[in-house]
């Protein structure tokens, strides 16, 4: 009979899954009375296989994959790439592998009391749903003299275990997954198109921001959604539905990304020098190309707005009258707000407007 240990040394790997304590935001979900085993292959096309099809530049350079011990990284990712292999080579080989891991860990869960599930695309956005396989007569004998609750005939690992939770984070909007799987969206610098699908499609959207900056709502489209802290724990089927799933960015990378991957809300003051006039812009809009355009141009209007107002004290005569310069700029920024898609944009603008009116008056 074909048992774990021997698979896996015809695989020439060790455990496919890693268990809940590797990953501490993964170990929180014990706090929901969880069991989480999460499959982690090389991400993007590390391996030579391309497992990451909607990946973008920001997401690939922030990718979990990098962040943790230093130390080990050598080792992580060579253990990813020798299963991302076995995937593409010898699938029906991996797939056996993984039910008998999928067994066991369904086991451990009983035997602790706690609800099995599962991530397998740890960092990979592979469709599960879809990969067939065979499964070895000599597995199924073994899966099936360990646990009942099993469908044996189906083709894909998620049918195959209709009483275990999967989930997952992915960029491919459009997967029609079976209900003992959850999906995620997970935005990136580059799909608001697929953002807009996963929304329609009733998937709430996982966005990356810096550290200390989760906002309580996030605007997509004009329309505020609540953003829920997704750091408090890795469980997302357990998340209410139709809210933004905030996480922290991670790893040295992440912190550093420029591309727009991380959400980052654009600050600036207007008036350093003069109290009366600070204003804070923190719009948290989708950044697409034209609310970033109109983003740097208000940035630069009130960067000489600013300046206008740093004149006129050096000049000791903000007075009454407001001299045609800034009655421009005030007219400009008032015309955008008018055209302007963004909620958050128009309200910002219209608080500027009414500080500098204060101010000047
Ligand atoms: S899609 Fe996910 S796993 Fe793949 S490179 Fe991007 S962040 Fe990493």
């Amino acid at each position: 009979m074909s048992s774990l240990p021997v698979l896996r040394g015809r695989a020439g790997i060790n455990s496919l899954l890693s268990s809940q304590d590797a990953n501490p935001k993964v170990a929180k979900n014990s706090k929901l009375g969880q069991l989480t085993a999460v499959l982690h292959l090389a991400p993007g096309n590390m391996s030579g296989h391309e497992v990451c099809p909607k990946r973008s530049p920001g997401c690939t350079a922030a990718c979990l994959h990098f962040a943790g011990n230093p130390l080990y990284q050598d080792a992580k990712t060579k253990a990813r790439i020798a299963k991302t292999k076995l995937f593409f080579d010898n699938r029906n080989l991996f797939m056996n592998i993984l039910a008998l891991e999928i067994t066991n860990h369904i086991l451990r869960a009983r035997k602790k009391k706690m609800e099995p599930s599962f991530r397998l695309n740890g960092t990979s956005d592979i469709c599960f749903e879809l990969k067939k396989f065979i499964l070895y007569p000599e597995t199924a004998a073994i899966i099936r003299k360990r646990i009942s609750k099993t469908n044996l005939d189906a083709k894909n690992i998620i049918n195959m275990f209709p009483s275990a939770q999967f989930y997952d984070y992915t960029a491919l909007p459009e997967r029609v997954v079976p209900p003992n799987y959850h999906l995620t969206f997970s935005m990136k610098e580059n799909n608001l198109q697929g953002v807009r699908q996963a929304i329609k499609s009733k998937m709430n959207i996982a966005v990356v921001f810096p550290l200390r900056e989760i906002p309580s709502a996030y605007n997509i489209d004009d329309i505020e959604y609540q953003v829920i802290r997704g750091d408090d724990h890795d469980y997302r089927p357990a998340d209410p539905k139709s809210v933004i799933v905030g996480l922290k960015v991670k790893g040295t990378s992440g912190k550093k990304d420029t591309t727009g991957f991380v959400q980052r809300v654009p600050n600036f003051s207007v008036g350093e020098n003069r109290p009366g006039i600070r204003s804070k812009f923190s719009g948290h809009d989708v950044q697409s190309p034209t609310v970033q355009g109109q983003i740097q141009k208000v940035n630069q209007m009130l960067e000489h707005l600013n300046e206008y107002f740093k004149i006129m004290a050096a000049l000791n005569s903000v007075g009454k009258t407001q001299p045609l310069m800034a009655v421009g700029l005030k007219a400009k920024l008032d015309s955008l707000a008018k055209r302007t898609q963004s909620q958050h944009l128009r309200n910002r603008i219209s608080k500027v407007l009414q500080e500098s009116v204060k101010t000047t008056a």
